[in-house]
């Protein structure tokens, strides 16, 4: 981890896109663009199984909602802090806008360690996050999601606790994205953000001109997206090499069996003790050697110390903010080619987007449907960001942040600022 927080990288990246905006919009907008429109901490008080209340304290933020309502999920982690939550709601802005789905950018967090908590007070939490949270969830105001420390069960929970709490079957409208199929959910949202990253990886090495057959790649975490992108990869031909989560991490030259460690991990809940694979420490995974990199954990990861030890040729951020500033200059000058976490990570918002369409609506889209319209997303959005990069002459993340920070003043002014 870097001593910067993940606030200040979402802010230099920020800062970077506005300069080269300057002259194009007024300051004042550019400004108003780069602050979050409300902040908001709210407290729970929740009884447990144990009998006992126990607080936890939550975080709302609305980073803009100049495209639409606020989209972005709920990040459940005992570190997590009201200025990661901003930062989060900041990229769901730019991520939003940059896929091309008419939302803003929102983000939730509740501080609470989610293995900690046995199946049914987990449920608690997140009735509690949602009956406290309910005057900012909306279809029009703000829509959750899961992330890290949520999963499509508890979007489950919050659909139905608000319902409840309307006293109706089903809410009209979508009030929360990436739920069970069977609650209208969509097919393929649990999977989106890794497809998504597979897409992304495939794009980016036929633009490189290299094969993706018997491409040794490595990925950083091997929770939702970490795990599905590493399956999709290897099912492509690549040579999954290297694998780490939370605790631990695994090697194997002649590339690992990613399905085989999903098994064990849903057993065990980690990938340690996985037979197939030598055992290697979690924070050297980043520096071995390899063809594609996917940080696919936390923030920050990816920094001034570890940058230069990095060899990858590919950097696909599977995480939301997962290089600092200082490190994608060091990467960028090395030549690496990086897949910003903003076009990289957009396939799960943008299957959130077919599940709120297809609520609002009343239908239902098949599994096929959704894999098709998001591999054409991802491709095009792909391509359009390395135009931009070419002709401007801007490295990935520049271009992909210059073209959405574009869209949201572009959609200010479109708006007017008459109140
Ligand atoms: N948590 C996911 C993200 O960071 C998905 C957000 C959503 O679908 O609203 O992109």
């Amino acid at each position: 981890m870097s001593n910067e927080s993940m606030l200040d990288t979402a802010r230099k990246n920020f800062e970077n896109a506005a300069k080269m905006l300057r002259g194009a919009f007024d300051p004042e907008l550019i400004k108003r663009v780069g602050t979050p429109k409300e902040r908001s901490e709210i407290t729970l008080s929740t009884q447990l199984s144990d009998g006992k209340i126990h607080l936890f304290k939550s975080f709302v933020v609305q980073h803009s909602d100049a495209l639409g309502p606020c989209k972005g999920g709920i990040r459940m982690l005992p570190s997590v802090t009201l200025d990661d939550v901003s930062a989060l709601a900041m990229e769901m802005t730019w991520k939003c806008a940059l896929i091309g789905v008419p939302f803003g950018g929102g983000k939730s967090g509740i501080v609470a360690d989610a293995e900690a908590y046995a199946p049914d007070d987990k449920q608690r939490i997140m009735r509690s996050y949602a009956r406290n949270a309910l005057r900012h969830i909306h279809p029009l105001v703000y829509v959750p999601a899961p992330d890290m420390g949520t999963n499509e069960k508890d979007m489950g929970y919050i659909k139905d606790a608000i319902a409840f709490s309307m006293g109706v079957a089903a809410t009209q409208g979508c009030y929360v994205t990436g739920k069970p199929v069977i609650m209208g959910g969509i097919p393929g949202r649990r999977e989106a953000t890794g497809r998504g990253v597979e897409i992304s990886v495939l794009e980016a090495m036929k633009t490189l001109g290299r094969d993706i057959k018997g491409a040794r790649v490595v990925v950083q975490g091997f929770g939702n997206v970490g795990s599905i992108a590493a399956i999709l990869l290897q099912k492509r031909g690549a040579k999954i090499v290297g694998i780490s989560d939370v605790d631990s991490g695994l090697w194997n030259d002649n590339g690992l069996d990613t399905e085989a460690i999903a098994r064990h991990a849903a057993k065990t809940g980690r990938i340690k003790g996985f037979k197939g694979g030598k055992a290697l420490d979690r924070d050297k995974i980043l520096t071995q050697p390899c063809d594609i990199l996917v940080p696919a954990a936390t923030g920050n990861q990816i920094t001034e110390k570890n940058a230069s030890k990095i060899k990858a040729a590919v950097i696909a951020e599977g995480a939301n903010g997962p290089t600092t500033p200082v490190a994608d200059e060091i990467l960028e000058k090395r030549g690496a080619f990086i897949i910003p976490d903003i076009l990289c990570n957009a396939g799960g918002v943008f299957v959130s987007y077919l599940e709120y369409t297809q609520e609002t609506q009343a239908k239902q889209m098949t599994e096929e449907e959704v894999k098709t319209r998001l591999e054409q997303r991802m491709r095009d959005r792909f391509q359009r960001v390395h135009d931009t990069a070419r002709t401007r002459k801007l490295c990935m993340r520049k271009a992909a942040m210059y073209m959405a920070v574009h869209s949201v003043c572009s959609a200010h002014v479109a708006r007017g600022f008459l109140p």
